[in-house]
């Protein structure tokens, strides 16, 4: 797929993101924040620039960009506001699951649609008892004639009231043994032509630290009929390894939200360390903010190089769930130390909202939740590592 694009190409889609970022994105970051509102303008935008066909093969009307420039265009999002990022990463989370597991008459039918942005979704794998332990979730589809009836209730759903569609994960059996034999994924459009949601699914939006004006709920299925024919891959008993299979992808997508986050915070703190005076000199001569700008420079750069690392092998299609787990651990955390970092360079006015950086601060720790929390990440990297190194 990579090499579709070249330097040029990249170097044109990069700029093209980097102009949209500052000049549509930063001048409303804050307010749509602090009220929690949707940005619905810069979803017709994401639209025009392709962004929600960004992974989508080029057969299916998408762009068929490879990771390592996807990652890049993740960054620079996410190093001016995290949040709308979201509103096609987790979107084309769900296509990807189509892409690689969906049977030819699926991806016809939805990866057309997905890639202009017409079908817009998410993924619903965790549950109110069930989020890392995915094997315990208690959703169920039982088949009724040429349809399957869902029951149960999801919970965190990104983009679950402003899209249209979900891949949803359920038990088709309760008694399978292991338990992941008995999961399945369906493609459920959600809302009708008119924009409502079918009889049955009823959404309840949650109230978030950050990672705010994006939508995220809890979303409830009551007797919902689904077409056998959304049963992703077309065989029940696949559905956990179909969700956790595309999860390599997904971590280089929050590891690059994670290194966006600390280059973001990182970029604020450089620029007021120059701007802020005390005793006489800009705060970025005292040694003591050098040793956090240093420090910090060096985390988002360790960041960015375990990304490309990840990505170049996941566009090689070599096996790289260590090196998308140790991007997507180690580019969180830096998230997380740039942000906490850079409020403390700006001192008291890291507290006023005024001030960008209290939102990076709030949206940084979601990175070390998603797709698999960084405790599952280290446990995975270790796992591997004594794989590849037998005695
Ligand atoms: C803003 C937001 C958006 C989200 N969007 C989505 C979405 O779109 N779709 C979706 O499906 N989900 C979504 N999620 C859910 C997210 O994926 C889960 O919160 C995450 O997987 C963790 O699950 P949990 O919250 O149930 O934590 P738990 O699984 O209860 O874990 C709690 C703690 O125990 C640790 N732990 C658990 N098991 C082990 C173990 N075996 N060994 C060591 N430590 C362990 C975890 O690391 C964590 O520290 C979202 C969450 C948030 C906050």
């Amino acid at each position: 797929m990579s090499e579709l694009w070249s330097k040029e190409d990249e170097l044109a889609i990069l700029d093209m993101i980097d102009k949209w970022a500052e000049q549509e994105l930063r001048p409303i970051a804050q307010e749509h924040d602090h009220n929690d509102i949707y940005p619905a303008d810069l979803v017709e935008q994401m639209k025009e620039l392709g962004l929600f066909g960004a992974t989508i093969g080029q057969d299916w009307g998408g762009m068929g960009l490879p990771a390592s420039i996807y990652a890049k265009i993740v960054i620079k999002v996410a190093s001016v506001w995290m949040a709308p990022g979201g509103i096609f990463n987790s979107h084309l989370i769900q296509a990807s699951a189509i892409e690689r597991c969906g049977t030819e008459e699926q991806k016809a039918r939805f990866l057309p649609r997905m890639a202009i942005g017409e079908l817009r979704g998410g993924i619903a794998l965790t549950e109110p008892n069930a989020g890392t332990d995915l094997q315990a979730i208690r959703t169920t589809a039982v088949r009724d004639g040429d349809d399957y009836i869902i029951n149960g209730s999801k919970t965190w759903i990104t983009n679950s009231i402003n899209g249209n569609s979900l891949a949803v994960l359920v038990k088709t059996d309760l008694n399978a043994v292991p338990a992941h034999k008995g999961t399945s994924m369906f493609i459920v459009e959600t809302k009708d032509a008119d924009g409502n949601f079918l009889p049955g699914i009823t959404v309840s939006k949650l109230t978030k630290l950050g990672y705010r004006a994006i939508d995220t709920a809890e979303v409830t299925f009551e007797n919902v009929r689904v077409p056998a024919a959304n049963l992703i891959g077309g065989e029940e008993g696949k559905g956990f390894v179909q969700a956790v299979g595309g999860l390599e992808l997904g971590r280089i997508n929050v590891a690059a939200r994670g290194a966006g986050i600390a280059r973001g915070a990182t970029e604020l703190a450089a620029r007021y360390a120059q701007e802020r005076q005390t005793f006489g000199k800009p705060i970025c001569q005292h040694q003591a903010i050098q040793l956090k700008l240093g420090e910090m420079a060096t985390k988002v750069e360790a960041a960015r190089l375990l990304i490309e690392q990840a990505a170049a092998k996941y566009d090689a299609h070599e096996r790289c769930d260590m090196e998308a787990g140790m991007a997507k651990y180690f580019a969180s955390e830096a998230g997380v130390f740039c942000a906490n970092e850079a409020m403390r360079i700006f001192g008291g006015y890291s507290y006023s909202v005024e001030y960008d950086i209290e939102r990076f601060y709030r949206d940084a720790m979601l990175m070390c939740i998603g797709e698999g929390t960084n405790e599952m990440q280290r446990i995975i990297i270790a796992k591997q590592l004594i794989e590849r190194n037998p005695v």
